[in-house]
């Protein structure tokens, strides 16, 4: 490379390039930060652009990175492949377009992320895709939304805040009856709580931002299905170009790593905060997956191992005594946004369900005094201690 006739200028720009690193191997996997590849011969990209040959062309579509992360997310869902993207928002837009036509319909559950409500509420109604929302636990109401039309059946295995669970069995075994394929939002019971492919789900979707990164530090998405769901969706994500950086996805590598031993203290804690919640005479109600009397309990004791880090109390006396609760914690963060190893809380009749009108809010159980908590990993008795005092000031 280094020929003497160029230029310092040309030399400059010419060391070092391409130079062949394949033989190096890690322990963990590097960032490859480069958006082009280079090629032997103009046949060889000739060949791996028309997917004669393995290979990458252009990091909008591939990168060895996103590719590691790619087969990790398929190993974790136990799916045959995968895709990742710039944001949950983008994973889920992204699979939605690529399996709907204009004319066909939706059966979604009413239970679900506000951002996933408002794009079928407002951006798939543009293109003549249209949505019927139900409870995702009235399992006649759903059966009968569905339509001669209906292409998915849309739901979250455990819906926030309030921790409403989908008996995934009934809405597969619904799904397929009528040919229709069923999509799930599994960002808040990661592997190892669910692994709904394994019950029969044909896509499975995260928001990588949460419980997957786990640190409060990237924005993603991933989806996981059959080789041939996949390839449905990638056009959608070569062509829209919602694609997932390399470095984010190295440190979704890193941050998956620790995902088991965070998920398994995580619902632990959440399990002991909410029992001891249950019975502090400020709290009216508490939310939690693994607390005997849910009334799903038999369910969600049954579908999610080890139940969630995800709870919600409803503080006795409404907002502003849910606000100075709030602002007496000295551990726990107020902050939107969930999975971290911080503990994080909200009040999502302020932030994520603002939109609703207070009678919405109302009959979903999202009270102008219920906070939402996202279990962190601190020492549990420290959690407890922060939340007792501050349930003194009010
Ligand atoms: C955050 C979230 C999303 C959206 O993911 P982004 O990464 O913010 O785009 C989707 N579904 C659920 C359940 C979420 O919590």
């Amino acid at each position: 490379m280094n020929s003497n006739n160029w230029d310092i200028l040309t030399q400059i720009i010419k060391a070092g390039e391409g130079m062949d690193l394949s033989n190096i191997r890690t322990p963990g996997v590097p960032i490859f930060q480069t958006s082009n590849y280079l090629y032997d011969n103009v046949e060889e990209g000739t060949d791996i652009l028309l997917s004669k040959k393995p290979g990458h062309i252009y990091a909008r579509y591939s990168n060895p990175t996103t590719d590691a992360l790619i087969n990790i997310m398929a190993t974790l869902e136990n799916s045959d492949s995968a895709l990742v993207f710039a944001s949950g928002m983008a994973a889920i837009s992204s699979t939605i377009l690529a399996n709907c036509q204009a004319g066909d319909h939706i059966v979604s559950s009413a239970y679900i992320y506000g951002g996933t409500y408002t794009f079928f509420q407002n951006q798939l109604s543009r293109f003549n895709i249209e949505v019927t929302f139900v409870d995702p636990r009235d399992h006649k109401a759903i059966a009968s939304a569905i339509q001669k039309n209906t292409k998915i059946l849309y739901t979250e295995p455990l819906a926030n805040p309030t921790v409403i669970a989908s008996d995934i069995n009934y809405w597969q075994d619904l799904a397929h009856r009528h040919h229709c394929k069923l999509l799930l939002d599994n960002t808040f019971t990661p592997p190892p709580v669910i692994r709904p492919l394994d019950k029969g789900a044909d896509i499975v979707i995260h928001s990588a931002t949460k419980y997957l990164g786990g640190h409060s530090d990237l924005i993603g998405g991933v989806v996981c299905g059959s080789e041939s769901e996949i390839e449905t969706i990638r056009p959608v994500m070569k062509t829209f170009g919602p694609t997932m950086a390399p470095i984010i996805a190295w440190l979704l590598i890193r941050g998956i790593r620790t995902l088991g031993v965070r998920i398994e203290k995580q619902n632990a804690t959440a399990l002991q905060l909410a029992n001891y919640l249950s019975g502090h005479p400020k709290i009216r109600k508490v939310y939690h997956a693994g607390l005997a009397d849910n009334p799903q309990y038999g369910l969600t004791k049954k579908q999610f191992n080890g139940f969630s880090g995800m709870m919600a109390f409803e503080i006795d006396g409404g907002e502003n005594k849910a606000m100075t609760v709030m602002k007496n914690l000295k551990i726990i963060l107020f902050t939107v946004s969930l999975g971290d190893v911080s503990s994080l809380i909200s009040h999502p009749a302020s932030t994520s369900h603002i939109y609703l009108s207070p009678e919405e809010r109302e009959q979903i159980g999202i009270t102008d005094g219920l906070l939402r908590l996202s279990v962190g990993l601190e020492y549990v008795d420290d959690l407890k201690a922060d939340l007792e005092n501050a349930l003194l000031s009010i």
